[in-house]
């Protein structure tokens, strides 16, 4: 693993924080401080935006080219330290290895690559008839990411920003920081110029809020719970300034009849276990219909079996979210639900480590808490249905409104009754992820989209020139 830095990374260099004081990062699978960065405050976020403000007008005059050149050598360096990033990842997240390299790790890469062709692809000069119509950066952007999927969450802001020819500064998630440092060594080594990305490692009511306050941040762009984006949205509306936001979500996988059960039933359960359930865009809620519904169960508890704690499931983050996703799992008994595997216990054997056991609970009804609220952990929830039109109510009938799935007996069955969810992206029948689709929520899920040109698109703002 890369030895943590003792700095924040401003203007190009790795300098102390104001405060002198100092976050440990613990590892979540054996409970240990690993390591330690920075806590810093108001004075080096303000310190950061002067040097992002400070190196904008050359970074936005830049050609898209050398702008698309420098991404494609950030790739390619983070390519060549890909298990460097893996273990660090597990080190500080807890995800298993295997999981790092093939998503912690290979996503990113991915991401950063279709921003280098991006970059270099986008039209960022349009003519509309006697028009010439700019894409201009918007400026200085605060970024302010999550630990769950820590350098993807880092690169789908970083990336379009910098290609876009904004400057950042970063406020990573406090459990997260190590990547974010390595991240900072990529960004220098391809030839990021001084100020043009800044990193601030820190709390969030601390140097995250100065960040997302700071008068001279022209957009922020966040990701994490809904309680913290709204208060965020709410500053930068009281400002006018540029949000985005990508918040919570509760998806639906949505089975129909017809549909190979099995498949979507294994799918499903792999996609809320993977990463221990700490993914904003899982499908939490599955939702059978009434004849194939105890089959379905059956199919989940002996898929949520390959899950064993500590070898394909790793631990949650931290012990706060432990306790939180427990509290849920406990809250769902309460209200009548029947747990079909796991529980609130700690799994068998695993005395260390923020473990949860896989649990999968049916009998759920739609308006249950652990059918509306976002657990954030190893937690399926299986909701019977009558009809389509039940089950399209059941789907659309939470606050969120992030991803999903539809498995049909055919595509346009599926497809059909994708375009009646009020939902940000859906796969079907297992469609494949698609690092350029753009990817963000509708109704309490956020505001704007990350990935492929639509992610690139918030980072500019439109100017037209009559001729
Ligand atoms: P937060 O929303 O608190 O954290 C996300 C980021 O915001 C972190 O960098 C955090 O810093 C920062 N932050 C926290 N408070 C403020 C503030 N007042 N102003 C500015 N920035 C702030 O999420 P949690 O880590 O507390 O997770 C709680 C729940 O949120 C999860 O259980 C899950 O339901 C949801 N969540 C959703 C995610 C998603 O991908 N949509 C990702 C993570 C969580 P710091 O790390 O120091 O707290």
């Amino acid at each position: 693993m890369q030895q943590a830095h003792d700095g924040l990374f401003i203007d190009g260099k790795w300098s102390p924080a104001a405060a002198g004081e100092w976050i440990d990062v613990v590892d979540p699978a054996s409970e240990q401080v690993i390591g330690r960065v920075p806590a810093g405050d108001g004075r080096d976020v303000d310190a950061a935006v002067r040097a992002a403000r400070a190196a904008l007008p050359g970074w936005a005059a830049t050609a898209p080219a050398e702008r698309a050149a420098v991404l494609a050598a950030a790739r390619d360096l983070m390519a060549e330290r890909k298990e460097e990033i893996a273990a660090t990842v597990t080190a500080e997240l807890g995800s298993p290895l295997r999981f790092s390299a093939a998503v912690h790790a290979a996503l990113p890469i991915t991401v950063m690559g279709t921003y280098a062709d991006l970059a270099a692809e986008f039209a960022f000069e349009e003519r509309i008839g006697n028009s010439r119509v700019f894409q201009e950066p918007v400026g200085v952007v605060g970024a302010i990411t999550p630990w769950n999927y820590p350098l993807h969450q880092i690169v789908a802001k970083v990336a379009p920003a910098l290609a876009a020819g904004c400057t950042v500064v970063l406020k990573p998630a406090e459990d997260t920081p190590l990547v974010a440092q390595l991240f900072a060594e990529v960004l220098e080594a391809a030839g990021v110029p001084a100020g043009v990305f800044n990193l601030v490692t820190g709390l969030g009511p601390v140097a995250g809020q100065a960040l997302a306050e700071h008068p001279d941040v022209d957009m922020v762009s966040f990701t994490g719970s809904t309680a913290v984006g709204r208060r965020i949205g709410a500053a930068a509306g009281g400002a006018v300034k540029r949000v985005a936001l990508e918040l919570g979500g509760k998806s639906a996988n949505v089975i129909l009849p017809g549909a190979d059960l099995a498949r979507a039933v294994n799918v499903g359960v792999a996609n809320v276990f993977a990463n221990s359930g700490q993914t904003c865009s899982a499908w939490t809620r599955m939702l059978v219909d009434a004849a194939r519904y105890e089959e379905a169960v059956e199919l989940a508890v002996a898929a949520a079996a390959k899950y064993v704690p500590g070898e394909r499931l790793g631990p949650v983050v931290n012990a706060k979210q432990r306790e939180r996703v427990r509290g849920y799992i406990r809250k769902g008994v309460a209200e009548g639900a029947r747990l079909a595997t796991g529980g609130p216990e700690a799994p068998e054997g695993l005395t260390t480590g923020y473990y949860v056991r896989p649990t999968v609970f049916a009998d759920v009804e739609p308006g249950m808490v652990i059918a509306q609220e976002e657990i954030f952990g190893p937690v399926i929830v299986l909701i019977r249905y009558e009809d389509e039109e039940d089950a399209l109510r059941i789907a659309n009938g939470t606050v969120y409104g992030l991803a999903g799935a539809v498995w049909g007996a055919d595509e346009e069955q599926a497809v059909a009754f994708a375009r009646r969810m009020d939902t940000g992206q859906v796969d079907i029948n297992g469609g494949r992820f698609n690092a350029r689709a753009p990817f963000g929520g509708y109704k309490q899920s956020g505001v704007g989209r990350e990935l492929g040109a639509h992610g690139l698109a918030e980072y500019l703002q439109t100017k037209s020139l009559q001729l």
